[in-house]
């Protein structure tokens, strides 16, 4: 199985993605995550990322359809794989056509006027990509990992407007293509996360 979760940032594509990659053994591949990783490991991806994502703009997409190309091949795709943040463009999308079948995009809808909440109180773990947000988590560690949490950069107000703009812009036109092309599924994710779950898990079977 190969799904695409397509949403505006702070939709709950991470939170969801975890939850469902697990439950169907397929790979969870967050292009945000893996070029946050290159950041992190000082690599020339990473230089070359940072600019980009400091300013809330996308990372061009002749870089980023590289680093999906080979990931996809690694061996944990062989069941299957789940698409977090990638295609961002039709040109993405497009490139992806070409490489793969898609069985299902996923599509969380979330008011806009909630996102800047849920996107300024995100707080991030450096291990394991999980996100807790400061209403629902007081503790300063991942549950999962005990690693020490913090806030992304561009998660400041500042960026997420931008971010939000580039969304409608150049990402919100993938939600026609998909359904053009019979592989939309549209969920509320304006809900608890539990329920948002559970309205993935029913529309995907
Ligand atoms: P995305 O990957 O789409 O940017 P995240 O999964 O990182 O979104 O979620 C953004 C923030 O909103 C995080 O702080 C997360 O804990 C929180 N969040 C995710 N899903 C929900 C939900 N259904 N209700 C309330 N908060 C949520
Ligand atoms: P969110 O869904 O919360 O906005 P992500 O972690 O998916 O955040 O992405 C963070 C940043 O990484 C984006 O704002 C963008 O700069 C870059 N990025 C991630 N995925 C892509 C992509 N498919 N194309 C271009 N840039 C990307
Ligand atoms: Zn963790």
């Amino acid at each position: 199985m190969n799904l695409i979760f397509l949403g505006p940032p702070g939709a709950g594509k991470g939170t969801q993605a975890e939850r469902i990659a697990e439950r169907y053994q397929i790979a969870h591949i967050s292009t945000g995550g893996m070029l946050r990783a290159e950041i992190r490991n000082a690599t020339p991806l990473g230089a070359e990322a940072k600019a980009y994502i400091d300013k809330g703009a996308l990372v061009p997409d002749s870089v980023i359809i590289g680093m999906v190309e080979s990931r996809i091949q690694k061996e944990d795709c062989k069941n299957g794989f789940l698409l977090d943040g990638f295609p961002r463009t039709t040109a993405q999308a497009d490139a992806l056509a070409e490489i793969t079948d898609v069985d299902a995009v996923v599509d969380i809808e979330v008011p806009f006027e909630r996102l800047v909440a849920r996107i300024s109180g995100r707080r991030m773990c450096p291990g394991c990509g999980a996100a807790y947000h400061v209403t629902t988590h007081s503790a300063a560690t991942c549950d999962k990992c005990g690693e020490t949490l913090y806030q992304r950069d561009d998660d400041r107000e500042e960026t997420v407007q931008n971010r939000l703009v580039v969304y409608e812009e150049k990402t919100a036109p993938l939600i026609a293509y998909y359904r053009e092309r019979g592989k939309l599924l549209t969920v509320n994710g304006d809900a608890e996360i539990d329920t948002v779950t559970d309205s993935i898990v029913k529309g995907l079977s």
